[in-house]
C-alpha cells in the first residue's frame, strides 16, 4: 500500500477530530471514536464519511 504513513499524524476524523488508525486489509482509515470509515485512494485518505451526512453540499451532485 503505497500511502504515507505520516497523514495519520495530521489526518483526523472529520466528524468529530478523533484519531484515525488504519484498517490494512480494507485499505481504510477508521475512526477510533466514531468508527466512521475512509477510503484510501492512491495514497490518499479519501474524507468522506461512508454514511454521508445529508447536509453535506458535495454528495448532492451523484
Ligand atoms: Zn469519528
Amino acid at each position: 500500500m503505497g500511502w504515507d504513513p505520516r497523514l495519520l499524524d495530521i489526518l483526523v476524523c472529520p466528524a468529530d477530530q478523533g484519531a484515525l488508525h488504519v484498517d490494512p486489509v480494507a485499505a481504510q482509515l477508521v475512526c477510533q471514536v466514531c468508527h466512521r470509515r475512509y477510503d484510501i485512494s492512491d495514497g490518499i485518505a479519501v474524507m468522506l464519511p461512508t454514511p454521508a451526512p445529508a447536509t453535506d453540499p458535495d454528495v448532492e451532485q451523484r
